[in-house]
């Protein structure tokens, strides 16, 4: 094979080793980002509950305020009743007392109605916060879980990168740019096998006669579909 194509499939190889560890390593810090936003979710509905309890707590305490006024009034009216001459004064301060207790016992409706609310709230409240409690010490367990499995994977990782630093500088710069291009382009392969004339990397087949030049390994072709950079290398089976 052409010098050029086996570093670059060398350099390929640890780069596919070092993806492998990178990946590795976003899904251990993926799944407990996961549960650290969970944990986030939590703490906002609990606050939005608090919220929600100090609101109805408001309102309970003005509609407590209209009540009291009202029932003074209705005291007020009553004490009046004595001082009444005609009939039909009585008539229209009965009718005041009347519609003042009605609306007191309105308010008392409305009152007893937020605070079953409020206690309903109060419970769920509770309820999350236990469950937060939990989560928060799973997600600690967690956290230092995957810290020490990052460590491990991590382990090795400095020497590929260095051997893959030592690697990329023997190629020529415009080489090593193509190579990195291709491979963010084309999801970590910038150099694939031909085999029976079919790129593996897109699997389309490239012209016979760019296949019959590229048999001869002396050459770097680009697939005509893909892009990626070409080599050929028999399988083992039919070495054998
Ligand atoms: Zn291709």
């Amino acid at each position: 094979m052409n010098e050029l194509l086996t570093q670059l499939v060398d350099l390929q190889a640890i780069d596919l080793e070092i993806d492998q560890i990178d990946n590795a390593i976003k899904a251990e810090q993926s799944g407990l980002d996961e549960r650290i936003s969970a944990l986030a979710e939590r703490e906002a509905l609990i606050n939005s509950l608090k919220e929600q309890v100090t609101n109805q707590q408001k309102e309970t305490r003005t509609l407590e305020d209209e009540m009291a006024d009202k029932m003074d009034h209705v005291r007020e009216r009553q004490s009046k009743m004595m001082q009444v001459q005609t009939g039909r004064e009585q008539t229209a301060l009965l009718k005041e007392i009347e519609d003042a207790k009605r609306a007191a016992k309105e308010n008392e409706d409305k009152i007893v109605s937020l605070m079953e609310t409020i206690e309903t709230l109060s419970n769920q409240m509770e309820e999350e916060k236990n469950l937060l409690k939990g989560e928060k010490e799973l997600v600690a367990e967690e956290t230092e879980k995957v810290r020490s499995n990052i460590e491990g994977i991590n382990k090795g990782k400095k020497q590929k990168d260095n051997f893959r630093n030592g690697q990329a500088k023997q190629l020529k710069q415009s080489l090593l740019k193509k190579y990195d291009t291709l491979r963010q382009r084309r999801n970590g392969l910038a150099v694939v096998n031909v085999l029976d004339g079919v790129c593996q990397g897109c699997f389309m087949s490239i012209p016979p006669q760019k296949y019959n030049m590229l048999l001869k390994g002396d050459q770097l072709f680009d697939c005509p579909t893909c892009q990626r950079l070409m080599y050929h290398l028999a399988p083992v089976e039919e070495e054998a």
